[in-house]
């Protein structure tokens, strides 16, 4: 069985740690690889080369570091494919959707091309006699970024191209259920000249986790992942002096009002609930059917559950594929049984699905439960795979408040033909990213993606302008040349403008 190695210094490194864990093909249940798992002392020797990378690149120009992004563009471009049959490979998801979140992280690359405009400061003249002011930005040295298994691809590309093409320099450390696509990001950007030690891959589990956020080495930590993570994450980490930004986990609502066109709304839902096994962060897992929408909603919905073709990633035919782990089937077949068993109707049932020849893969159809209430576990807890459940309300304001008093905050969505309420809507829910007819509402790369309450610890979102904020700081410059000037006298009292 072959081992998957950290990338330290523009080469794969087997480390120092003997620690490796096994990594699944979900499709058929059985180990494909393994991984390494960095202890300490790896993070040490990803850290020290990152930091030595820093002194140059930190002082290469800022047209230098974008020909890099462009070229590491084409070269994602290039790659998709086998990028897409990676990442579906270890993480489970059908290839084509394993396109769709490399698309969607290119774009921040794409985004950081036009860096140059992006990052020009501001200057203002004769601010007093002979004084002038401008300010500009400048990189942290070494940041990190902390990972999930959800997007191996797409999360990082959230961090890594904003964090190198403002100057600084990255230790990436990814899930250690789907590890591969990190070292192939790995060698395209040294394929595109990025010199070595400026992207570092370390692979691990907590124990490098913990490492990254002790380094005193390490300005800035990136984490995206569960909420009780991301709250560890973001205290120990600011705890020892960095600059952390946390998203963190997700219960994301659809409401459905009587005057939506219920087709178009089911067709949507069944897409946002159900594709990548509902293993998103803007997963859309709870459907809030307002007063008539109900009925007919559930029906249609029902329907077109039931006729998900669900199958290994690499089946062209394949609509929806199977979770990441054994552990992550478990936890959605035993969340569909307490929704049963605290009194919501199971109107599709997605456990015990057999797919014909990949008996022991992690597989669990695509569920579906009605009146399902807040108290109940499906309600409150973040299920993380195909499981729709739909509580019924009797007016938008009542599915308002059901939205604002869950702790999560990530992404919502409303259906409807009125914008009145779509307006009043957006206004009034406590929810970072907000979809009008559009499920999904993951913003585009030049706005910043990140949710409200417990879906982000601290108060930093990623990519866009919080991105480059978070991976830069700023100088303000007062400049007076008095040879230029009539002479001021140097006065004790505190400056003011004259
Ligand atoms: P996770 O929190 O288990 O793991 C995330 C990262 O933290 C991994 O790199 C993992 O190795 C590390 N980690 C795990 N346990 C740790 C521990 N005890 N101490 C230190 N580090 C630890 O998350 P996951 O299961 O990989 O991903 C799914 C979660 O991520 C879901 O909750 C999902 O909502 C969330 N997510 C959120 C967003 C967002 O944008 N808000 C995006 C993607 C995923």
């Amino acid at each position: 069985m072959s081992t998957i190695e950290h990338w330290i210094n523009g080469a794969a490194t087997a480390g120092a740690s003997s620690r490796t864990a096994p990594v699944f093909n979900p499709a058929t249940g059985a180990p494909s690889t393994r991984v390494r798992l960095a202890g300490p002392s790896d993070v040490d020797a990803a850290v020290a080369a990152a930091a030595h990378a820093f002194e140059s690149w930190s002082e290469t120009s800022l047209s230098q570091r974008i020909k890099v992004m462009f070229a590491f563009r084409e070269l994602l471009v290039r790659h998709e494919d086998e990028l897409a049959r990676i990442i579906s490979a270890e993480h489970g998801k059908v290839v084509d959707d394993a396109r769709g979140e490399i698309v969607r992280g290119r774009e921040v690359v794409e985004y950081v091309c036009g860096l140059g405009d992006i990052l020009k400061g501001s200057f203002s003249d004769q601010v007093s006699t002979g004084v002038d002011v401008h300010n500009f930005r400048q990189p942290l040295g070494v940041c990190a970024g902390i990972t999930p298994f959800n997007f191996p691809a797409m999360v990082p590309l959230w961090m890594h191209p904003v964090a190198i093409a403002t100057g600084n320099t990255f230790v990436l450390k990814p899930s250690e259920r789907d590890p591969s696509a990190a070292n192939l990001v790995a060698r395209l950007y040294q394929e595109a000249g990025l010199p070595d030690g400026v992207f570092n891959v370390v692979h691990g589990d907590k124990t490098a986790v913990d490492a990254i956020l002790d380094h005193s080495g390490i300005a800035a930590v990136s984490f995206v992942g569960s909420t009780p993570i991301a709250t560890y994450v973001h205290e120990r980490g600011t705890a020892h002096g960095k600059r952390v930004q946390a998203l963190g986990g997700a219960k994301n609502h659809a409401v459905v009002m009587p005057d939506a066109d219920l087709d178009f709304a089911a067709r949507h839902l069944i897409a946002a609930a159900y594709g990548s096994a509902g293993e998103r962060c803007m997963a859309i897992s709870v459907a809030v059917a307002v007063g008539s929408a109900a009925d007919p909603l559930v029906e249609i919905l029902e329907r077109k559950a039931r006729a998900i073709k669900v199958g290994p990633g690499d089946d062209p035919t394949s609509e929806m594929g199977p979770l990441v782990t054994a552990a992550a089937q478990e936890r959605v077949t035993g969340a569909v049984a307490s929704g049963a068993a605290q009194g919501a109707t199971v109107v599709v049932d997605g456990r015990g699905l057999k797919v014909e020849g990949h008996e022991d893969g992690f597989f669990v159809g695509p569920s579906l439960l009605d009146r399902v209430t807040t108290g109940m576990d499906a309600y409150r807890e973040e299920i993380f795979g195909p499981v729709l459940a739909v509580v019924r309300v009797g007016t938008v304001d009542e599915a308002i408040a059901l939205i604002n008093a869950n702790p999560y905050g990530n992404g919502t969505a409303v259906f409807t033909s009125d914008g009145g309420t779509a307006r009043h809507f957006q206004r009034k829910v406590t929810v970072g990213m907000i979809g009008v007819n559009v499920p999904v509402p993951v913003p585009m790369s030049y706005y910043s993606f990140g949710g409200w309450k417990d879906s982000l610890i601290g108060d930093s979102p990623v990519h866009g302008p919080e991105g480059i904020r978070f991976y830069t700081r700023a100088k303000v410059v007062t400049t007076r040349w008095p040879h230029q000037e009539r002479q001021t006298a140097a006065g004790f009292s505190f400056p003011t403008s004259d």
